[in-house]
């Protein structure tokens, strides 16, 4: 088993990483002081519940827990203000109190919503992640929770760290290849903001990535875990290094958004996201090595890095300008400057936003 923590003073948490973790939730949430007096909100969504609910609960049953579950509809549309009505529903007639904890069983949606849930039930209860995706490694970390608004995605939520995160590597094993390949883009790009070794190591063991090799799925978990902790713990509330994160995402949530949360998986839109900041980049002046590298990694892992012609440029800029990194009429992005480097511009006109959309759309 591999161990990670989040350094965050008092609120410091660590990431456990390994093979049949969830078989001791129970423990674990023991050790972390986790009471069984108050009952625990289980949330996570209707393609995980089949798989690995009712292990989880009978687990926690065991260990004297008193369980209230919340299965949601899976996908994005999940993080909506609507969906997280019902969920505090289920913890006000569960008898959650002050004392209880909410546990995210699933990838980030579930991650992001239940998080919402446990920051603002009570004015804030105990959170815990349960990763069940690749992509998560980046979601379960660092606190950020939200739900959407149709305008524009993750405006509404709080920072609230989780007291623990259990990465059970076995839960991986029953992921669609379409998700499996979208975690790999968050995993990407800790590489490409922080780490030029890590970003080729993903490249040359990406068969063995795909065919979620425990030992290489774990060890890349970790390097990804331990890139965005080391981020978080050095700026909790993005006030100024924790933007590198963003990279792809402007342009990336906007896609999102006009595909109405459904046509791109969030890994996806990241990953075009992640190709239209290298070619802003290469506007700019930066060397054309840049983006031509960041795509040969993207394509590796099957990751999507043009836009579909049918996309509408001005749908796309309005959806982005909704975006809160959007100042004054210039718009912050995190730009590459070399493969594991990245500065943050805060003068992208939106033409060159325009320009780059095209050059998206040509690469079809
Ligand atoms: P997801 O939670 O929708 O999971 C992807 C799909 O896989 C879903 O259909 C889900 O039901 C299914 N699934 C999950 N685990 C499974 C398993 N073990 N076996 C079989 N199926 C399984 O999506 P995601 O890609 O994990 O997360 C995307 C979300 O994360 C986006 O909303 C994004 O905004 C958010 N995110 C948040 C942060 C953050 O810091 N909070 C960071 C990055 C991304």
């Amino acid at each position: 088993m591999r161990t990670l923590t989040v350094e965050l003073g008092e609120r410091s948490y660590p990431i456990y990483i390994g093979s049949g973790l969830l078989e001791q939730i129970g423990s674990y949430l023991e050790r972390h002081s986790v009471s069984t007096k108050s009952p625990l909100l289980v949330v996570t969504d209707d393609h995980i519940a089949p798989l690995y609910l009712d292990k989880t609960v009978e687990q926690l049953e065991h260990h004297g827990y008193r369980v209230v579950t919340s299965v949601v509809a899976a996908g994005e549309k999940a993080k909506s203000l609507s969906v997280f009505e019902d969920v505090m529903t289920a913890a006000i007639q569960g008898g959650l109190d002050r004392k209880s904890a909410v546990l995210a069983l699933g990838g980030g949606v579930v991650g992001d919503l239940a998080g919402f849930v446990a920051a603002t039930y009570m004015r804030g209860i105990k959170f815990v992640q349960i990763p069940t995706t690749i992509l998560a490694h980046d979601s379960s970390v660092g606190g950020k929770v939200a739900v959407n608004h149709p305008l524009a995605k993750n405006m509404i939520g709080a920072f609230h760290q989780p007291v623990m995160v259990l990465y059970d590597v076995d839960t991986l094993q029953t992921l669609p290849m379409r998700d499996v390949k979208a975690g790999y883009s968050e995993m990407i790009k800790h590489g490409l903001i922080w780490d030029e070794a890590f970003a080729d190591w993903c490249y040359s063991h990406a068969d063995s990535l795909l065919s979620l090799n425990r030992e290489d799925l774990a060890y890349g978990l970790e390097k990804g875990c331990a890139v965005k902790a080391a981020v978080v713990s050095q700026d909790e509330q993005e006030n100024g290094l924790r933007a590198i994160l963003n990279l792809g995402h402007t342009i990336g949530h906007a896609i999102e958004a006009v595909g109405g949360y459904g046509e791109f998986l969030h890994g996806e839109a990241i990953s075009i996201g992640m190709i239209g900041s290298a070619l802003l980049a290469v506007n700019r002046g930066r060397e054309r090595s840049i983006y031509t590298r960041t795509k040969e990694i993207l394509e590796r892992f099957g990751l999507p890095t043009a836009l579909p012609k049918h996309v509408d440029t001005e749908q796309l800029i309005s959806a982005l300008l909704h975006d809160k990194k959007f100042k004054e009429n210039l718009i912050v992005f995190v730009l590459p400057v070399a493969i594991g480097k990245v500065e943050i511009v805060s003068d992208i006109t939106l033409d060159e936003v325009r320009s780059v959309i095209e050059q998206l759309k040509e690469e079809a």
